[in-house]
């Protein structure tokens, strides 16, 4: 979700001067007219929390996509029949003008308007950039027409219409990362003939090492999917994949997962400071104070600060309000693969320091793995994780408070209390449980005492476990402690 560079914006912009046009409203301030560019997940986020803020001025949001805003990360549940686009859309946002089907084409800094695709232009006195990220594709020959349109049949995997595209019996997927490993999984499951390509020995390999690469490698073809590793697409021929290794794959769709690249397009054009996304603050201010920029489209000064907690800090700072985020400095990365049937997860970036005592647990025949590097006081710096849902979570919990693992390892790694090392430590009121939704633990409790006393409840108040799913079993867990707590 985020671009890796750091950098503060300014210095390197080359357009008109910033905030010196006809308009002298105050970009801030809760009367303010806020025009928002892009209704994916975090441009919608802006507008509601805008709005939960108290901004009562108005709100405006242009998106190029024609539908109702919608959850992104859910597109795999309709390839394997699971959802339907209905399931995926995002909540309305009342009082919010909603242009859907319309894109902002350029934008006209000294008067602070933004001209649209419907030919009108729209004053703001603070525009936000939501305008996401966009498929990245492979120079491989074949692959587009001359005029630079996809071939027939192919296409990237980030939007409702992309999931219209993938028709037909043989799909080939091309990229082994988490979207092409999820991708491929969920096509099988809906029934189709997949077969995943890609250059490393196993799917994940910049995540995983070997011993866990293998068993994915083992739980994909069981379901069905056919690996074709340590090749790399050649050239693309009506209906056919040449592979380097000359063997052709057939495909009736050929979906590329093969990364993404920022939209910076109308912020460069507009002379916004940009490099691989437009740069921002902690606040999302760009180099025009009256421009923010969230989400996907930006390259934060920390990378590990979320579209989401974006998405707060501008509303928050837009109304007036402190910001409380300090950035993801602190945070620790945690990524679970979302394939039903494994549980696969690796905590920070799965390698070891130099003094990290290293703990590995195998059973090949269970499919169960986990490799563990904890520093001198016994706190995790890494792990990777096969098949070991309970002490995922634990570890997860752990890993995120920096607390130091028990004693008893293996009994933590086979999910059984270890002998004297008492109760699983509780998890604090800001700890992140549904991360899809940023769900913290407080809200959780807020939205228990507020009536909601099963996961379901918990569900429908707070978001959480609407994503992945994968935080369920934890929602239930705390349901239960709030319960036993509760008088
Ligand atoms: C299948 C899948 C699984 C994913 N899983 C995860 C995950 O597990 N964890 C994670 O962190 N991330 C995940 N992601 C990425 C996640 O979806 C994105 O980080 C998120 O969608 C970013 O939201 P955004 O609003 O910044 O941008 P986007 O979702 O890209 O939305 C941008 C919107 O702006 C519109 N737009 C662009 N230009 C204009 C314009 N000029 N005028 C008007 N509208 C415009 C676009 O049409 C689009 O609707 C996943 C993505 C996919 C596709």
């Amino acid at each position: 979700m985020r671009g890796t560079g750091r950098g503060r914006p300014g210095g390197t912009e080359t357009g008109t001067e910033a905030g010196t046009g006809t308009e002298t409203r105050a970009e801030t301030g809760t009367g303010t007219r806020v025009v928002i560019v892009g209704g994916g997940p975090v441009g919608h986020r802006v507008a509601e929390r805008l709005r939960h803020h108290g901004h009562d001025g108005p709100v405006t949001l242009l998106d190029a996509e024609p539908g109702p805003a919608y959850h992104r990360v859910l597109l795999p549940s309709l390839l394997d029949g699971t959802l339907t686009p209905a399931d995926l859309r995002l909540p309305d946002l009342p009082d919010v003008h909603l242009r859907h089907g319309v894109s902002a084409a350029g934008i006209d800094r000294r008067r602070r308007q933004v001209r649209t695709t419907e030919h009108d232009r729209l004053p703001y006195d603070t525009l936000v950039l939501a305008t996401g990220a966009r498929p990245h594709l492979p120079p491989v020959p074949g692959l587009r027409h001359a005029s630079g349109w996809l071939v027939e049949g192919v296409t990237g995997l980030r939007s409702l219409a992309d999931c219209a595209r993938v028709r037909g019996d043989e799909i080939v997927v091309l990229g082994g990362g988490p979207l092409g490993v999820e991708t491929a999984a969920a096509l099988r499951r809906g029934g189709r003939n997949v077969t995943l390509v890609h250059p490393g020995p196993y799917p994940l390999d910049d995540r995983l090492d070997a011993a866990a690469g293998g068993l994915l490698t083992r739980h994909l073809a069981e379901l069905g999917v056919r690996l074709e590793l340590g090749r790399v697409a050649a050239g693309v021929l009506p209906g056919k994949l040449a592979l380097d290794d000359e063997w052709l794959l057939a495909w009736d769709t050929l979906l590329c997962c093969t990364g993404v690249r920022p939209r910076t397009r109308l912020a460069a054009a507009a002379g916004l400071a940009v490099r691989a996304g437009v740069l921002v603050d902690g606040e999302g201010r760009t180099s025009d104070p009256a421009i923010r920029a969230v989400g996907d489209c930006t390259e934060p000064a920390d990378s590990l600060f979320t579209g989401w907690e974006q998405a707060e800090a501008v509303a928050r700072s837009l109304t007036g309000r402190r910001v409380p985020y300090g950035g993801g400095a602190g945070r620790r990365p945690v990524f679970r693969l979302r394939v039903p049937g494994l549980t696969l997860g690796v905590l920070g970036d799965g390698g070891a320091g130099a003094g990290d005592e290293i703990v590995t647990y195998r059973d090949q025949v269970r499919g169960r793995y986990a490799r563990l590097a904890l520093d001198t006081a016994g706190r995790l710096t890494s792990a990777v994780l096969v098949g070991l849902p309970q002490a995922l979570a634990t570890l997860t919990q752990l890993y995120e408070t920096g607390t130091p693992l028990p004693a008893g390892r293996l009994a933590l790694l086979l999910g059984r209390p270890a002998p004297r090392s008492g109760p699983p430590p509780a998890l604090p009121p800001e700890a992140v449980v549904c991360r899809c939704n940023n769900v913290t633990k407080a809200a959780l409790a807020d939205a228990f005492a507020a009536g909601a006393r099963e996961p379901g409840a918990l569900a429908d108040a707070t978001r959480a476990t609407t994503g992945c799913g994968s935080c369920a079993e934890e929602v239930r867990g705390l349901c239960r402690e709030f319960a036993e707590s509760t008088p």
